[in-house]
């Protein structure tokens, strides 16, 4: 079973590519595509398409495995957190989020992240190791199949956005190829706005991510000068604010100016001042860019509290009133710790360093 290769991490031109591999034609790929995608189909015996003695030799050297549920809790609110079971003693969380106009789901890129922000339970959890393409997409195809999509036709989930656990940008193969997945007609046909990579920072892969891709793009500045931003997000240290910003610029240029999301979490006495949101209004002259203000949640061990609802409405009336679009971010599932920065999963931590350009496990 172990040797098996997974299709799951194939995306249509890799499919193809392993089609040819094996002496058949690239075609295939997009038979099998539709019925994993569109018809939720993960048994050869199921693809009807294909010859029986094609069937047999997939049965015998391949596999679709997508990640399976240890369990599932629905908050009040009709959020959804799931338990995804990875490896030994590793699962990540996935949540579902619905909305009146729209579904999204909130999928994990690694077990726990190596870049340790101050302000967030995944970073605090420490690093374990990227998660493989089936492992990003089976989020997605769990999902759907737990929702009933396969059965239904009926989209639920209409967007996707990469701020579960782990930082996206720092497992960016794996991660392109589930975007691929997600926009392809063949695979899940989301629409290129309605997939949504949020990062911390890392400049190399937002260059990449703007030739490679049409995704959109949020950015967690958190911070509005760079001293702040070096304290509480350490990948700063790496990537300063200023060339951050400049490769913002870059990313929304190649997009016709179309505006990307700055995240801002509130943290009370740390970055929610009056003059931060000044300073902030700042940093974001010329740069096409709404904000979304997300209130902190708490997690067990932390020091910070969020800002008060005054001092937020505070903040949001400067860089409103500065023609900024700005929202807050309204905190859904937090009676099951399905908020933003509160997911946490089971991660057996290896101790890593993070160097430019690439993870190293001690
Ligand atoms: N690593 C990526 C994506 C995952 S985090 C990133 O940092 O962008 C998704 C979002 O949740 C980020 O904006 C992150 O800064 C924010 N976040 C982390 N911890 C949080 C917390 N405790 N409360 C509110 N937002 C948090
Ligand atoms: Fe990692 Fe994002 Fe959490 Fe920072 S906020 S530790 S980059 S998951």
């Amino acid at each position: 079973m172990s040797n098996k290769v997974n299709l799951l991490d194939y995306d249509r031109k890799s499919l193809g590519e392993y089609f040819t591999e094996i002496g058949d034609k690239s075609f295939r790929a997009q038979q099998v595509l539709k019925w994993i995608y569109h018809q939720g189909v993960v048994d050869f015996e199921g693809m009807t398409n294909l010859s029986k003695p094609l069937r047999a030799k997939l049965e015998q050297n391949t596999c679709i495995k997508p990640p399976e549920i240890i369990s599932e809790q629905k908050s009040e609110d009709g959020t959804y957190k799931w338990l995804i079971q990875i490896d030994g003693g590793n699962s990540v969380e996935t949540v579902f989020i619905p909305e009146s106009d729209r579904g999204t789901l909130c999928i994990s890129s690694q077990i726990g992240c190596p870049l340790e922000c101050k302000f967030c339970s995944t970073g605090q959890q420490g690093f374990n190791r990227n998660l493989t393409t089936s492992e990003i997409i089976g989020q997605v195809w769990t999902a759907n199949k737990a929702l009933g999509y396969f059965e239904s036709d009926k989209r639920v989930i209409t967007n996707i956005v990469f701020m579960g656990m782990g930082e996206p940008l720092l497992n960016y193969d794996n991660v392109l190829k589930a975007i691929n997945l997600l926009t392809d007609d063949l695979g899940f046909g989301l629409a290129r706005r309605r997939v949504t990579v949020s990062t911390s920072g890392i400049i190399p892969e937002i260059d990449r991510l703007k030739e490679d891709t049409n995704v959109s793009l949020a950015i967690s500045l958190h911070a509005s000068n760079n001293e702040l931003r070096n304290s509480i997000v350490p990948i700063n240290r790496s990537y300063p604010m200023v060339d951050l910003l400049a490769a913002c610029r870059r990313f929304t240029e190649a997009r016709d100016n179309e505006p990307l999301t700055i995240e801002y979490v509130m943290l009370k006495d740390v970055n929610d001042s009056i003059e931060d949101a000044r300073n902030l209004v700042k940093c974001l002259n010329g740069l096409p860019a709404k904000v979304n203000l997300i209130p902190f949640n708490t997690f067990p061990g932390t020091s910070y509290d969020c800002s008060d609802m005054k001092a937020i409405n505070a903040f949001r009336d400067v860089l409103i009133k500065s023609n900024i679009i700005t929202i807050t971010r309204k905190t859904r599932g937090d009676d099951i710790d399905a908020a933003c920065g509160q997911l946490v999963g089971k991660v057996m931590a290896k101790a890593a360093r993070y160097q430019k350009g690439h993870i190293e496990l001690n």
